[in-house]
């Protein structure tokens, strides 16, 4: 008799399906963790399919050898790997992998041995055995590491009550019950707009539909009180929710909202957890224990087991894409496992991106606006100052009308904000008697000098050396000038202007875990910062309720570039920034220096007419045929021979496909023509919305042979043009 057979996919790179036969002793269903042999090694993967129509000889095919003790991959879970892959253009293993990014997850933990107190006294007691006593009479069962910790002693003196029998070594479950956020906790009444915005929500989660609804509300309005109340309906429905924050960083005055609101903690999903963490929280969110996740994109892709909403904060966020390994956009992936899974997504934002923004207008998406900020305080006024008519002295930025303004705010014992989107102390650094500037060995970029740290930085590889003494072109000593400001820089300044007032510093460098964004958040709201600047990172999302003055640094920062977004982006970050300024009761002042007080972005910024912006914007982009009209796919070759990756291209541009709707620019090489000493050139395929471009570049590229010592990057809908 022939046996029953099935298809195996392993969380390998090059992992397509293989098929199996299933032994009958082993009950495989679709979805489960099994082991299976390849070539000589034992893989863990999931059986995907049946395997109808295998016709591999009997004698070739292997046995699954086990069912790993874990919950079976949720058949959405399965549908969503194979949609991402196939859109992204990526091996299903590579994205399989992502979900399965916990290995050790699929085994139960083994149980730990925990102690509990006796009635025997000890003879010899000391200090330290009767705080360990103490705790272990108050708390019940411990671990001998936590009780040492929580004691603040040795292990030694646990290990010596325990040999005295005045502890009791007792097996503890795996895995601890946690507290579950409870929605009736402690709910806000909420404002009309707010109501009707959260009903909408609830009603689409209670209905268990897909459907999309974009939270469209100034900063401030309060958009996460409303999806806290969607939140709420899921716990209700007994369903599992997840919320996508686009930083790490910005979790931490999140997560202390939510407790608020829900009385506990919600599972946490970012890359600065521990591994012990990690294996915890993705067995709760396949086991179903995990009631609401908040995470980082990658948190779409844990094995939810009864997903019922998600949300997408700060939807606009272009941090929500990922450029490297599986190029995928986490914000419009949210919507398509929202559609597999039959379950309503929301996307909020004070400043939404062009696609939603379009989609809504569209009737595509449910367009809920609230159009005031919460309790009456009044959007900032923003001023313009124009660097032409009032240009700070030399190698100074902060301009004459700012500085006043700082004064005053600063005497009314208010905080002031300056925010500057460059990290490290200068951009540039050059030799002054021969101009030579300081180059990267392995990319195409300027070092960048991080004078805190004394040392010049590449922020593109991560490469790192000292200022050199002389210069390798001319030989003159101590010729390096610093050319241009970055925050470092300009904290100089600011301590020089005010030098009784407290300046602290932020970037993505130091704010870079929840815990450190909870310091600095705890430290302006006792007061302990008169003067914050900081990078992009300080403009997204915090509530800082004493900060009334924003002064940005220099307004037209991200408008060059050629980049397709680099106005809708300018002006995102630039809202985002002042909807910092007077979130509460006072009213916040805005300043943006700027030497092109026209350009439409800036001017949009300055009346706050973000309409008028997104609609010139939406028909630039309509002439050009640029998304969301028209659809983008990049390929990127690179290869550490510059010659062998032009050939290449050259090669593949000689069997570029034509047609009426299509257009193939390049092959060039890109803005960033060397990353990690890796030579790059870049394709850009621009075709009609309808168009398949999947099937264009998949025939493109069917049977040609990528030499070996060149890696093609597919990247659909790329947010990355360098
Ligand atoms: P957004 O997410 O739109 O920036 P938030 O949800 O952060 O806005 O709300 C701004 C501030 O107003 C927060 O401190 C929030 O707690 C408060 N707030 C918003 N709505 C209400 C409400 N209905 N009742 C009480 N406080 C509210
Ligand atoms: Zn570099």
């Amino acid at each position: 008799m022939k046996h029953r057979r099935v298809r195996v996919l392993m969380p390998l790179s090059v992992g397509e399906l293989y098929d199996y036969r299933a032994p009958n002793d082993l009950n495989i269903e679709i979805g489960h963790f099994v082991t299976v042999p390849l070539g000589k090694r034992e893989v863990t993967g999931v059986v995907w399919e049946e395997a109808r129509g295998s016709d591999l000889a009997e004698e070739r095919m292997k046995d699954i050898l086990s069912i790993l003790p874990c919950e079976k991959l949720p058949e959405e879970s399965l549908r969503f790997i194979d949609w991402v892959a196939q859109y992204t253009m990526q091996r299903r293993g590579r994205v399989l992998r992502m979900a399965m990014s916990v290995p050790e997850a699929l085994y139960p933990k083994t149980p730990r041995t925990g102690y509990q107190i006796t009635d025997r006294v000890p003879e010899r007691m000391t200090p330290a055995r009767r705080r360990v006593l103490e705790i272990a009479r108050e708390s019940g069962v411990q671990t001998a590491a936590d009780l040492s910790a929580i004691a603040g002693v040795s292990a030694s003196v646990v290990k010596g009550l325990a040999g005295i029998g005045a502890l009791r070594p007792v097996e503890m479950s795996p895995d601890t019950a946690m507290d579950a956020p409870d929605w009736r906790h402690a709910a806000f009444d909420l404002t009309a707009d707010q109501q009707a915005a959260a009903d909408s929500l609830a009603t689409d989660v209670v209905e268990r539909k897909f459907a999309v609804s974009l939270i469209d509300g100034v900063t401030g309005s309060g958009k996460t009180e409303v999806y806290f109340e969607a939140l709420a309906a899921c716990l209700r429905e007994g369903r599992q929710a997840l919320v996508l924050l686009p930083e790490i960083a910005l979790t931490a005055q999140w997560l202390g909202r939510f407790e608020a609101r829900f009385g506990a903690r919600p599972v946490e999903w970012h890359s600065d957890l521990g591994q012990g963490e990690r294996r915890r929280n993705w067995r709760d969110v396949i086991e179903g224990r995990a009631q609401i996740v908040v995470g980082a994109r990658s948190a779409l892709f844990l094995p939810f087991a009864d997903l019922g909403l998600i949300v997408v904060d700060e939807e606009h966020e272009t941090s929500f894409k990922q450029d490297e390994g599986v190029p995928y956009n986490a914000r419009d992936m949210a919507v398509v496992r929202g559609k597999i899974g039959g379950l309503p997504v929301a996307l909020a934002s004070a400043t939404p991106s062009l696609e939603s923004l379009l989609n809504a207008q569209a009737g595509k998406y449910k367009h809920l606006k609230l159009p005031s900020r919460f309790g009456g305080a009044l959007l900032p006024d923003v001023e313009l100052i124009d660097l032409k008519q009032h240009r700070p002295g030399p190698q100074r930025w902060i301009s004459e009308p700012l500085r006043q303004a700082m004064e005053v705010t600063l005497a009314e014992g208010r905080q002031v904000m300056l925010f500057l989107n460059r990290r490290g102390y200068a951009p540039l650094t050059l030799c002054d008697s021969c101009g030579h500037r300081l180059q990267c060995p392995n990319c195409s970029a300027w070092l960048v000098e991080h004078r805190l740290i004394n040392r010049l930085q590449c922020h593109h590889c991560g490469y790192t050396a000292m200022m050199p003494k002389s210069c390798d072109e001319c030989g003159a000593e101590d010729s390096f000038k610093p050319c241009g400001p970055g925050i470092e820089r300009l904290s100089e300044e600011a301590a020089n202007l005010f030098p009784d007032r407290k300046v602290a510093m932020m970037a993505s460098d130091t704010l870079n875990s929840p815990r450190a964004a909870a310091e600095f958040v705890a430290a302006m709201d006792r007061g302990e910062i008169d003067i914050l600047i900081g990078t992009q990172i300080v403009a997204k999302g915090y509530h800082f309720p004493n900060l009334t003055l924003v002064g940005v640094i220099d307004a037209d920062l991200g408008l060059a570039g050629g980049d397709l977004r680099a106005a809708e982006r300018t002006y995102q970050l630039l809202s985002q920034v002042t909807g910092r300024a007077g979130r509460e009761a006072a009213r916040g002042r805005v300043y943006l220096q700027s030497h092109l007080p026209e350009h439409p972005v800036i001017d949009a910024i300055v009346h706050q007419q973000g309409e008028a912006f997104f609609a010139l914007e939406a028909a630039g982009r309509q002439d050009a045929g640029m998304p969301p009209y028209g659809r983008l796919a990049a390929l990127i070759l690179s290869g550490a021979k510059a010659e062998s990756v032009a050939t290449f291209a050259t090669e593949l541009a000689r069997r570029a496909p034509t047609g009426d709707k299509l257009s193939i620019l390049g092959p060039a090489p890109a803005p960033l023509s060397m990353i990690r000493g890796r030579h790059r050139y870049r394709f850009l395929v621009k075709c009609a919305r309808g168009v398949n471009i999947q099937a264009i570049i998949g025939k493109w590229l069917q049977g040609r042979k990528i030499p070996n010592d060149i890696r093609l990057q597919i990247d659909i809908d790329p947010y990355n043009f360098m």
